[in-house]
């Protein structure tokens, strides 16, 4: 049997598509905890390793998200 610890288990990643932000504000609405806009107005990551609570917040920004900036990767092992 195969145990998996909680330190082995992982998170699902977010990769932004920085470049296509149009600075809408609609994730940092959904999730000021992970979200934010940088000086220039872009999305920026402000928590590279989100809680686990978090993540319901975290895919609601990205459904939100008008051009698909926010793309999260789901751990496939
Ligand atoms: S919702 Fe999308 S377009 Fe709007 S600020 Fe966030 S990443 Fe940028």
């Amino acid at each position: 049997m195969t145990r998996t610890t909680e330190s082995e288990t992982t998170m699902p990643t977010i990769n932004l598509q920085t470049d296509f932000c149009i600075a809408s504000g609609a994730c940092v609405l959904e999730c000021p905890e992970v979200f934010e806009l940088d000086d220039d107005g872009l999305v920026s990551q402000i928590d590279a390793n989100p809680a686990a609570e978090l993540w319901p917040k975290i895919r609601r920004a990205g459904a939100v998200c008008p051009v698909g900036v926010i793309e999260i990767i789901e751990d496939e092992s």
